[in-house]
């Protein structure tokens, strides 16, 4: 058993942590603040290879795996998650591409997210199906060799500058199996009849970009579906199967930076004539914020080093991003309780670390729905310990 990062790892862990420390909190809170993106911030990580870790060498990706964008992702979460949320999901659904694409739309699109700065988005949720997935009710129907979509997406990441949405679609209402009703089809996002809102005033990830996504008879060809017909609800439980093992990262992220904040603070902080860092009740908080983090590294880190290996368990997927998100949610609320009134204003990072955490919990599966299948699997005997 080998519990260390390799070499490249370790190199890839600290040119993350280099970049998200040198160039995020110059601008983190206007950003945050005006709800903006740094666009000369996305191009400085595409140059230096942050945008599509995971996609293959061949179409200019890096060739690594789910475990080293768990390490990237958490090391810019750990600086600002709006600005490394913004980052890190520039290639979102070139997951799905990557798993079920044909040659020709590997080439197509994950080569024009790697060299053309391309943007893309996973569009599922709608105004009534979030987490029940086989509710979702945006209609693609055949129309001279492709088809025709009508519906509506909600909270999409990168809805309001995506170059290519990748859909759930309904195709199949008729179909005997409700699992066997969807398919996933790629809706390239300068096709006549979308109309995106952006959504404003989010609690947190004030710097990621999400809207609104709406489809008025929206003319798709059919070689843009990935995978097979009525097969997309199967396509999109693998993808959260891979996603969520970065997702669940993020939790980490936040952990450490909180952690690392309350730290700072608490050293420096002197309250009754001695720095707060000294109590010993302050101590004991400190430990248990540094012991849940780690347990929540180990257990993210398990996760997407398994995926990497080929071995795909759902549990132990939903463990990570269950946990670690409800991790990042409680360490942080301690670290803004440690820092007294200044947590409570703008001028100190860890109240914006406090609001973006709540995410984690909510999005790429809510936390409810992880139980639920780390339960279905226990049930069934399928978790290995
Ligand atoms: C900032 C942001 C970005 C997002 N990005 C994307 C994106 O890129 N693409 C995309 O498709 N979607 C995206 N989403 C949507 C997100 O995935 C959904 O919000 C999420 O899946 C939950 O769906 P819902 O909001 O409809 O909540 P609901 O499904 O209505 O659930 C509400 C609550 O009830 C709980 N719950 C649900 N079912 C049960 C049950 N059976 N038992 C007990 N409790 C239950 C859930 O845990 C949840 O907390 C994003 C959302 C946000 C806020």
């Amino acid at each position: 058993m080998e519990f260390g990062l390799s070499d490249i790892q370790l190199d890839i862990k600290r040119a993350a942590r280099e970049f998200a420390e040198g160039e995020f909190l110059k601008v983190a809170r206007e950003c945050d603040r005006a709800e903006k993106i740094d666009m000369g911030l996305l191009q400085k990580a595409r140059e230096l290879g942050f945008v599509g870790i995971f996609i293959d060498e061949k179409y200019g990706g890096m060739g690594m795996g789910f475990l080293e964008t768990a390490i990237v992702m958490e090391e810019f979460w750990r600086v600002d998650p709006g600005i490394g949320s913004q980052i890190m999901c520039l290639p979102f659904g070139s997951e799905m591409i990557m798993l079920f694409g044909t040659e020709d739309q590997k080439e197509r699109y994950l080569t024009s997210i790697c060299r053309e700065g391309k943007i893309g988005a996973v569009a599922v949720t709608e105004p009534d199906a979030g987490s029940d997935v086989l509710n979702v009710s945006t209609r693609a129907v055949r129309k001279d060799d492709g088809y025709c979509i009508n519906g509506s997406k909600m909270f999409i990441s990168n809805g309001d500058i995506a170059d290519f949405f990748v859909t759930l679609c309904l195709t199949n209402p008729d179909a005997a199996l409700k699992t066997g009703r969807h398919s996933v089809i790629v809706v390239d996002g300068n096709s006549p009849g979308i109309e995106r809102n952006k959504i404003c005033g989010k609690l947190g990830i004030r710097a990621h970009d999400t809207a609104e996504i709406t489809f008025n008879n929206v003319w798709v060809p059919e070689q843009n579906r990935i995978g097979q017909e009525g097969k997309g609800f199967e396509c999109f439980m693998a993808f959260f199967n891979r996603s969520r093992a970065y997702i669940a990262a993020q939790g980490v992220g936040i952990a450490q930076g909180a952690l690392e904040l309350a730290l700072r603070h608490t050293k420096n902080r002197k309250v009754f004539g001695k720095p707060l860092a000294s109590s010993e009740i302050v101590q004991v908080t400190l430990a248990e914020m540094a012991t849940l983090t780690e347990a929540a590294r180990n257990l993210t880190y398990k996760a997407a080093w398994k995926v990497d290996k080929g071995t795909i368990e759902p549990a132990l997927i939903s463990m990570a991003k269950w946990y670690a998100g409800e991790v990042g949610v409680r360490v942080v609320d301690e670290a803004l309780q440690l820092h007294g009134g200044y947590g409570y204003i703008d001028e100190y990072d860890i109240g914006r670390l406090y609001r973006d955490a709540k995410i984690v919990e909510i999005y790429e599966g809510a936390k409810a729905i992880e139980k639920l299948i780390i339960g279905r699997h226990l049930v069934k005997g399928q978790v290995s310990f």
